[in-house]
């Protein structure tokens, strides 16, 4: 059977693969996967493409040429070296290297490709592409969406109906779309986007705060050194991408600048709550364009089937927080998102060449697991808190931080669930263990707790206190065994047999407090103790409409208003049936308003 490539041509990385026995195989050179959609001439003329080319990016601006794709289809001409080339030419250059990887990797030459385009790509930026690939020495048999290489690659093998909502966060550009599956057929229903946000917007954002708190630490800009640009740069998406799993992070560079003859030093810590509201804005418009996306295609966020995830920065915790809140829970990014695209290409390559294409199969895991936290908002010590979540690709780590709730409290309890409620009497306890010894300090000192799952099950629990290192553990055996609520309780039972003397040591952990929203918010409406376990749909709306006051006006306002106070009195009357009939205006009011601001 004809072998037919598969390429993702992105803006910051590109990436090829192949259907090789039935499965979609990514190729990889010298173990990497992506490489960097960067191409440059070093200074004795040789051709530079992927690493070697971002690498010389900073230092030679002149000889290096990224994210070309934003110019595909233009009447151009870029400088290169000593000579120009058209935005196809560049293009080719990223293409000819792929395809020379999968030669190498195949031991066979290869004639022929897919290659996608984001859905926005007009008739002349696909022809630019086509171009681009013929140059490279590829019949390019099909150009097609990004969106719907995505959606193939979750849908290789089913026959049924459902629509899907692509979510596609790279480093520059962002894109929603929405695609209709429907016997094999695949539809883009809607897409929006915005051509200028993604990752690097954040590491910019990481960047400048570096770069600002150096400046005050030592009077010294490292913003006016190139080499020391470079290096925080790629100091700070390093770092980034660890905020995606840990709630702290170094920022730590040698040597990286000099005053009056002594050496200095980057050495920083970076948080993830912090980092997280500095790009807040920023996901906010990619919130906006996915209201724009529903609209243009007629459709609620009910009418929603499944929600993929595509692009390395919609890794970010808190993008998946804003889309469940959103869209409810049923996001997909167990599909490396870096690779989901190229992988549906070559999923469409081997239906093209009549290969039979399976399930894309990957290790999950296929429940969510946690620790319990009190949450003060709730009165509760019964709150779930995830660490890792159902459907994430194992072996992974994940680590939340927490705060204690007692002043000098000496010890804290770690209970490790499996399940999927909020509340953990309602999932399965799988292991339990106690870290003492904590320092004498006031509430809220934190506790980091860290789970390692590997690919056999075993799942490594660790709970660290940051401030002194002080760390304890637990391994728990069969953490994706599917465990029934009877286990939990003859585990409990048999705990107690070891643990008789902890039951009167306070042992409690809450949410970090930055993690935590406002507490007082119950207590400004006026609502009544207990509320929002009774009407959690309510609770959230509330929240949602009370953040949204101060972006309207007049009327609108006065709407919003008069309805959240109509919707605390019905719940102070602990009247369901109102709180229902007033819940569905409201949240109808502000999806319309949220849509117009
Ligand atoms: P793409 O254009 O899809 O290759 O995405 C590249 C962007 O994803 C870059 O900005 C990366 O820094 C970012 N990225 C990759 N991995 C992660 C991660 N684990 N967490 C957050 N961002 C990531």
């Amino acid at each position: 059977m004809e072998t037919i490539l598969g390429i993702d041509l992105g803006t910051t990385n590109s990436e090829v693969s192949v259907i090789r026995d039935n499965d979609v195989v990514v190729i990889e050179k010298e173990g990497l996967r992506l490489l960097p959609s960067v191409v440059g001439i070093d200074l004795a003329g040789n051709l530079l493409v992927g690493h070697p080319a971002k690498n010389q990016a900073v230092l030679y601006p002149e000889r290096t040429v990224k994210s070309i794709k934003r110019k595909m289809g233009e009447d151009i001409r870029i400088q290169l070296g000593d000579r120009e080339y058209s935005p196809p030419e560049i293009s080719a250059m990223i293409l000819r290297t792929l395809r020379s990887y999968a030669e190498e990797s195949l031991g066979q030459k290869i004639s022929k490709a897919v290659i996608t385009v984001p859905a926005f790509f007009n008739d002349t930026q696909r022809e630019a592409t086509r171009l681009a690939g013929e140059l490279a020495g590829l019949d390019v048999v099909r150009i097609i969406n990004e969106p719907t290489a995505a959606s193939l690659v979750y849908n290789a093998d089913s026959s049924s109906r459902e629509t899907l909502l692509v979510y596609d966060l790279g480093g520059g550009t962002f894109d929603v779309s929405i695609v209709r599956v429907e016997e094999g057929v695949l539809e883009v229903l809607a897409s929006h986007g915005d051509t200028h946000l993604g990752g690097d917007d954040f590491d910019q954002l990481l960047f400048d705060y570096v770069c600002d708190t150096f400046k005050k630490q030592h009077k010294v800009d490292l913003r006016e050194t190139p080499v020391a640009v470079s290096r925080v740069l790629q100091a700070v998406e390093e770092a980034k991408k660890r905020l995606s799993t840990e709630p702290f992070t170094q920022v730590k560079e040698e040597f990286i600048a000099e005053k009056d003859g002594v050496s200095l030093h980057l050495d920083m810590e970076l948080n993830r709550n912090q980092y997280e509201e500095q790009i807040l804005p920023l996901l906010e418009k990619t919130l906006t364009c996915l209201n724009d996306a529903l609209n243009d295609a007629q459709l609620h966020p009910d009418d929603i089937d499944k929600v993929i995830m595509v692009g390395g920065a919609s890794r970010t915790p808190i993008v998946h927080q804003l889309l469940e809140s959103r869209l409810g829970n049923k996001l997909h990014g167990e599909i490396d998102p870096d690779l989901c695209v190229t992988m549906g290409a070559a999923v469409q390559g081997g239906l093209i060449s009549g290969a039979k294409v399976g399930r894309v199969l990957i290790d999950i895991t296929s429940h969510t697991l946690g620790t319990s936290v009190f949450d003060e908002r709730y009165n509760s010590p019964f709150i779930f808190s995830p660490i890792i979540k159902r459907n994430t690709p194992i072996p992974c780590s994940r680590s939340n931080v927490y705060g204690t709730v007692f002043d000098n409290q000496d010890a804290v309890e770690v209970s490790v669930y499996q399940g999927e409620a909020d509340d953990v009497r309602q999932n399965v306890l799988i292991g339990d263990f106690y870290l003492k010894g904590l320092a004498k300090v006031p509430r809220g000192n934190q506790i980091v707790c860290r789970f390692d799952l590997d690919i056999n099950g075993i799942l490594h629990v660790t709970a660290i206190e940051k401030s002194t290192g002080l760390a304890d553990n637990i391994i728990v055996e069969n953490a994706l065994t599917e465990h029934k609520p009877e286990d939990s309780l003859s585990f409990r039972e048999h705990l107690k047999d070891f643990f008789e003397e902890e039951e009167t040591v306070p042992v409690e952990l809450e949410a970090d407090s930055e993690t935590t929203t406002d507490k007082d918010f119950a207590d400004r409406l006026g609502l009544a103790e207990g509320w929002e376990e009774r009407y959690d749909k309510a609770a959230a709306l509330i929240q949602r409409a009370t953040a949204f006051i101060s972006k309207v006006t007049g009327d609108d306002k006065h709407e919003i208003e008069t309805r959240i106070k109509e919707l605390v009195d019905a719940i102070n009357r602990n009247d369901s049936d109102q709180v229902n009939s007033i819940t569905s205006p409201l949240e109808d009011l502000l999806y319309y308003l949220e849509d117009s601001v």
